[in-house]
């Protein structure tokens, strides 16, 4: 009974949510890095030079979904960050990680993902 849940839930994922849409293949994107846990991609628009999406590809709605079993998941975010931010030379210039959670915040996609926004001066405080 619990096993026919989770298909539903998952299936309901994959119609609703666009990032699980495009971490299966029925959106196209442009994927920079992908392994076993996290998908990398390219910004459909742009906020700066660099503008990458890093995200789970199991569906976490938002940071406030998130659980105690998920801290090995969330650090490697950051890992796969340091090797992205390498790989576009944001090292020297700097570069931000940014998540938003909450439509008060800006999350248009409820799908946790993490903005490596780079190549450009960044202003603080965020708008
Ligand atoms: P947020 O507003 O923090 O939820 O960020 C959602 C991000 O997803 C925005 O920066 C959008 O530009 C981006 N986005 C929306 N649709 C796509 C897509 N099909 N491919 C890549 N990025 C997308
Ligand atoms: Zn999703």
């Amino acid at each position: 009974m619990e096993a026919i849940f989770l298909f539903i839930v998952q299936e309901d994922d994959l119609d609703n949510c666009l990032f699980c849409k495009i971490i299966s293949g029925k959106i196209g994107s442009e994927t920079v890095y992908s392994d076993g846990d996290l998908i990398a991609i390219k910004d459909v628009n742009p906020q700066a030079p660099t503008h990458l999406l890093i995200m789970p590809k199991r569906h976490i709605g938002t940071l406030m979904e998130l659980e105690d079993a998920d801290t090995e998941l969330m650090g490697s975010v950051f890992t796969v960050a340091k090797s992205l931010a390498q790989e576009n030379d944001l090292e020297a210039s700097g570069f931000r990680l940014v998540v938003n959670c909450g439509s008060g915040a800006g999350q248009s996609v409820f799908h946790i993902h993490f903005h490596l926004l780079g190549g450009r001066p960044m202003r603080w405080p965020p708008g």
